[in-house]
């Protein structure tokens, strides 16, 4: 079987990677430092805790496992917070996968899935982005993301790291079998509060801004199943193992919802009424983030099949009421 080291394998999106690896015949060797992962959700390969900022730790990792390639997950990457304490999001996100890169060149690993974020575009006018689109970050988060992939395209030159870089639109969703779900703490992302205001977890569901240059006023995302986005990570080892090089895919499904769609949609799936409060926006939000490119389906032949606002609220809520959410 061949080794995948997936960083950050304990958190939402890492842990449906890996279960979505295992499936696909790999094993994912879960490193995280636990810091926003469950080690309850490392279920599918051996879990090894440690922090991207420990070299030692990760050289001893990669002489352990060999890993064919590197899935790089591992990351804080909530907008607000980062506006609020962007030293956290360059020493963790940046320094930390300056590390994690520096040790599998040392270890003779150049194969690098790195999952990086439309936030890295910034505000751009109204336009649908592609991978050509120049990248103006807003906030702190979306700079330290755009800054990896920076490091990354220095060490294609220097040292032959072949890397996939993925910038994901919004994720959501979670496995429709119920082995892993979506679960921070404490949560910021509008799907899983929205849920929780539904069931009365919380009063109400916050809109941040209803005053953006958008047909209802609020900010406009593009959002894609986790399951779909992991099934593209999957594709991503494929094509560097076939020797396809370096290449940037966004993952996005091309159709925008503001928030109050995305309210409306969450009480036709649940059949609930969604306790809304108005408030102010939250610094470093974007308007408008859509994808306008087709070329990770084109090139990569991903074919989301679960990214219909629809299915991804009916899994969320799904997962939601499984009990798993109320660790
Ligand atoms: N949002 C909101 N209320 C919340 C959380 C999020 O109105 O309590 C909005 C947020 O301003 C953004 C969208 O929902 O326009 C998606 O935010 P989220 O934090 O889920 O993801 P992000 O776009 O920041 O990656």
């Amino acid at each position: 079987m061949t080794n995948i080291l997936v960083t950050g394998g304990a958190g939402y999106i890492g842990s449906h990677a890996c279960k979505a690896l295992a499936a696909a015949g790999y094993t994912p060797i879960t490193f995280d430092n636990l810091v926003t992962g469950w080690q309850d959700a490392v279920k599918f390969g051996p879990f090894e805790q440690g922090d991207l900022l420990d070299r030692a730790a990760l050289d001893q990792v990669f002489a352990a496992y060999q890993p064919e390639a590197v899935m790089h997950f591992a990351a804080l990457s909530q907008v607000g917070e980062s506006m609020v304490h962007p030293g956290k999001y360059w020493r963790n996100n940046v320094v930390g996968s300056l590390t994690l890169i520096e040790a599998a060149v040392a270890a003779g690993c150049n194969r690098f899935v790195f999952s990086s974020t439309c936030a890295t575009y910034g505000d751009q006018d109204n336009v649908l982005l592609d991978e050509n689109c120049p990248q103006d970050p807003i906030n702190a988060y979306g700079a330290s993301k755009r800054a990896i992939e920076d490091i990354l395209a220095n060490y294609a030159e220097s040292d032959g790291l072949e890397s996939v870089i993925f910038r994901y639109f919004n994720v959501a969703g979670a496995d429709p079998d119920g082995d892993v779900g979506e679960f921070h703490q404490p949560e910021t992302h509008l799907i899983p509060l929205m849920l929780d205001a539904i069931d009365g977890k919380r009063d109400a569901l916050t809109i941040f801004g209803t005053d953006y240059d958008t047909p209802d006023g609020t900010c406009i995302r593009d959002y894609v199943h986790i399951c779909d986005l992991v099934d593209a990570h999957v594709l991503g080892i494929k094509w560097l193992e076939e020797g396809k090089g370096n290449q940037i895919f966004n993952l996005g499904t091309g159709t925008g919802f503001s928030v109050r769609e995305v309210i409306d949609a969450s009480a036709n799936v649940t059949n609930r009424v969604v306790p809304v409060a108005e408030g102010g926006r939250r610094p470093g939000d974007c308007t408008k983030l859509v994808s306008g490119s087709e070329r990770a389906s084109r090139d990569l032949g991903w074919q989301p099949s679960r990214s219909d606002m629809k299915t991804m609220i009916a899994d969320a809520w799904r997962w939601h009421q499984s009990g798993h959410y109320d660790r």
